[in-house]
């Protein structure tokens, strides 16, 4: 097994493990953005968000919502940022899908998501959501 997330979920490589449920594992990121960064895996290895099953999605967003709260005032935080690399080209480094979180409190420093955007918009908001309604099937 290489997968680094993998090896924490089996314990075969340690964490600072915050969480443990049937399907979902939490752990403090060991590179962490502000104190109290954590990652929110699912047992599974799954890549990304894309290829978890309905089980799945339901186990990982159960611990983002239960941990939100707790991870934020642990750390005397006033919000949290939450965040998801989906796929390599978003700059995801390991291929096992993980959610972030990190606590916020105001002046900081940090940005919100839309700072990491350089703003880049072609295309019309009803071209932009036909096509997007035409992925998803639905007219
Ligand atoms: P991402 O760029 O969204 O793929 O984030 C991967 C995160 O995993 C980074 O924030 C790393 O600091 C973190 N990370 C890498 N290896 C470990 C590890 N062994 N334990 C905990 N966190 C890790
Ligand atoms: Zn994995």
């Amino acid at each position: 097994m290489s997968c680094i997330f993998c090896r924490i979920v089996a314990g075969e490589i340690p964490a600072e493990i915050v969480a443990r449920e049937a399907d979902a594992v939490a752990f403090l990121d060991v590179q962490p953005l502000a104190d109290g960064h954590v990652l929110i895996v699912p047992r599974a290895h799954v890549p990304t968000i894309e290829e978890l099953t309905p089980a799945g999605a339901d186990a990982l967003f159960r611990l983002v919502t239960r941990l939100a709260g707790p991870v934020r005032e642990a750390l005397g935080g006033e919000a949290t940022t939450i965040g998801i690399n989906n796929g390599e080209a978003s700059g995801q480094t390991i291929p096992h899908v993980h959610v972030h979180i990190v606590p916020r409190r105001r002046g900081d420093g940090a940005g919100t998501i839309h700072t990491i955007f350089p703003r880049d918009v072609r295309q019309k908001l009803p071209q932009v959501g036909a096509a997007i309604r035409k992925a998803l099937g639905s007219s």
